[in-house]
């Protein structure tokens, strides 16, 4: 018996990435969605201290079908004087989710990205999002319930 933590390492490619929301091995379908507050917020609760969460390709197919429906942007500017949750802030206008104008900081930046994108060998989707403080709340619920059925 081995007990493993889902929030311990994860930074090799060839194996050993279990998926944040159901615990299974990540496959080469495997996505990450990166969190990046603009404020104090803490990234929604599945992802690991910094901020990513590992996604298989089958707890995949429930965030394609939510972040679908997603307005994504340019990728956020990258600078020494700010942290890339204020890149976020500064590129996206509206909100991604609820369109609705994003004011004052309760921004959540969110990536989501292909497995192989993120290793530098793929051109796999890179997409940029922007969540208010009210949909950030409503995207850590649904994370919550994937992956949840039948899982312990
Ligand atoms: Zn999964
Ligand atoms: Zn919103």
């Amino acid at each position: 018996m081995s007990v493993d933590s889902p929030s311990s390492g994860g930074d090799h490619p060839s194996g050993g990435v279990a998926c944040s929301l159901c615990g299974h091995r990540l496959g080469a379908d495997g996505r990450f969605v990166g969190f990046y507050p603009a404020s104090d917020r803490p990234a929604p609760s599945p992802a690991a201290d910094d901020g990513l969460l590992a996604v298989c390709g089958d707890c995949a197919v429930e965030v394609d079908e939510l972040v679908d429906a997603w307005a994504g942007h340019d990728a956020p500017p990258v600078a020494d004087e700010w942290s890339i949750g204020a890149g976020y802030r500064r590129v996206a206008e509206d909100c991604s989710f609820c369109d609705r104008a994003l004011d004052g900081d309760d921004v959540l930046g969110v990536e989501y990205f292909d497995r192989e994108a993120a290793y530098g060998t793929g051109d796999g989707p890179r997409e940029n999002f922007s969540l208010c403080d009210g949909c950030a709340t409503v995207f850590e619920e649904f994370l919550d319930n994937v992956g949840g059925d039948g899982n312990v």
